[in-house]
């Protein structure tokens, strides 16, 4: 059972004793803690069957403790008021957290597509990059092939054509 939902707990039941009352229903009543101003943590005998302050069963009712004094019970109802102040700011302190870390979680994710898109963009230059090195290489090549095969003709073109020259030559 919640205690602070509650305006009574099983917190310091001490279950159906032997010793307690019994119940207009003719069973053994139960030990209830109230949490209730101004009776806040005082014991009672209940039926039973008590569900909630609307539904007590027999309806039966008699305190286990004795009444304390003023002082005491101002104490207490001060105590009792701090801890529920304390429970809402706690609640308020963890909806803030969850606040944050959804927006951290949201920036992330939007980092890590800016990252992915980053990447996709990088690795398309570079293939360009790569395409056009290529491109280059290839042109080099033809170049080169180009030129041996013209300083091959100029090397062997003058010699023919001295043989030729010569063979003619009466
Ligand atoms: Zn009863």
């Amino acid at each position: 059972m919640d205690q602070s939902n509650s305006e009574v707990s099983d917190f310091s039941d001490a279950g159906a004793g032997t010793n307690n009352p019994m119940c207009k229903c003719g069973r053994r009543s139960r030990i209830l803690t109230a949490f209730t101003l101004p009776n806040i943590g005082r014991r009672f005998y209940t039926c039973e069957n008590y569900v909630n302050i609307d539904n007590r069963g027999c309806g039966f009712f008699k305190w286990v403790d004795m009444d304390i004094c003023q002082h005491g019970k101002r104490v207490v109802s001060k105590l009792f008021e701090w801890h529920k102040n304390l429970k809402i700011e706690h609640a308020q302190i963890g909806t803030t957290i969850s606040n944050e870390i959804l927006k951290c979680k949201i920036e992330l994710a939007e980092y890590k597509s800016k990252m992915e898109v980053g990447s996709i963009n990088f690795e398309i230059q570079l293939q360009m990059h790569k395409n056009k090195v290529h491109a280059r290489e290839i042109k080099y090549q033809f170049a080169l092939a180009c030129s041996l095969i013209v300083v091959a003709v100029l090397m062997f073109y003058p010699v023919t054509n001295r043989y030729s020259s010569r063979f003619m030559l009466p």
